[in-house]
């Protein structure tokens, strides 16, 4: 498996990439691989020639420290799963090369969306992202680069980042991948208990009290109910939102569709989540 560690390596490589005229397609990564990280891949390998995926924890996108220790790391295991990829190569820098000092950057202003839901509960963090995906953005110039509906608020940084910058990068939105009971994968699921995890699973269930009955009921009604389904299995609600997928502002009243966005503390691992909801026609 063809596994990147610089800089340099990469800007060599990126050149032949365009002189041979193969369309490039990106999967940013922080590791710790599982089908919904390969969901994306997969996809990139369809609709490009060559797809890079790079693995870096960044550092500037923790705000908790014990958080960034305790990440898991495991490159041998990931390139191991991308090997049975054909069209994939791995960009795996570490810090001096991802940040080498005096590399330039100018931060961008997020605005509102970089201020609500994550933004609000995690200072620094999408600033983090934009730093990170900026340098990576520059160094790789993918056509296409890949980001998972898991992160929905991220999705949308990246896309006011992509415009910013006038990176002119296509970006491909991928659904969910959950386990078959409903949870959605994640590397900090390594983290849970055999208990803890069971408990994670309200989490699902609260997003899907929602889908199931969006505008049967006022919408603080259902979403105080929601909320009772996660604290009632024993996790630390950080919030449970129901915005406006377009501007992630917090619906007043139900809408045609919804975002319902949550984060929760299962024992000391933070889970997120989101779920689209259709409100019901009622007759
Ligand atoms: P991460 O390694 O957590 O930074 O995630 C890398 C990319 O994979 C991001 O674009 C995530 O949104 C995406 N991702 C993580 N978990 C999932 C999932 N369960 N389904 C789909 N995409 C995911």
């Amino acid at each position: 498996m063809q596994t990147f560690v610089t800089r340099d390596e990469i800007s060599h490589w990126r050149k032949q990439l365009s002189q041979d005229q193969k369309s490039l397609g990106f999967v940013p990564t922080m590791g710790a691989l599982h089908a919904g990280h390969l969901s994306l891949v997969k996809k990139a390998s369809k609709e490009n020639d060559i797809v890079l995926v790079s693995i870096f924890v960044n550092p500037k996108q923790f705000n908790q420290q014990a958080d960034l220790q305790s990440y898991p790391r495991m490159l041998e295991a990931d390139i191991a799963l991308l090997s049975a990829l054909s069209n994939v190569v791995i960009f795996a820098p570490n810090e001096a090369e991802m940040y080498p000092s005096g590399l330039a950057f100018e931060p961008m202003q997020l605005g509102e969306i970089g201020t609500v839901l994550e933004g609000a509960k995690r200072p620094g963090h999408f600033d983090g992202v934009v730093h990170v995906v900026h340098h990576l953005f520059a160094l790789i110039a993918p056509d296409r680069a890949y980001f998972g509906e898991k992160d929905f608020q991220q999705l949308a940084v990246i896309r006011k980042l992509n415009a910013h910058y006038q990176f002119g990068i296509e970006i491909v939105a991928c659904p969910t991948k959950r386990d078959p009971d409903g949870l959605a994968m994640s590397s900090r699921n390594l983290r849970l208990s055999a208990q803890e995890r069971n408990k994670a699973l309200s989490i699902f269930k609260a997003l899907t009290f929602i889908k199931e009955n969006a505008g049967k009921e006022p919408i603080e009604t259902m979403r105080h109910r929601a909320i009772l389904i996660i604290e009632e299995a024993g996790l630390l609600l950080d919030y449970f939102e129901i915005v406006d997928p377009h501007t992630l502002k917090t619906c007043a009243d139900w809408q045609a569709e919804q975002l319902c966005c949550v984060a929760a503390f299962c024992g000391e691992v933070r889970l997120i989540d989101n779920m689209l909801c259709e409100s019901v026609k009622l007759p």
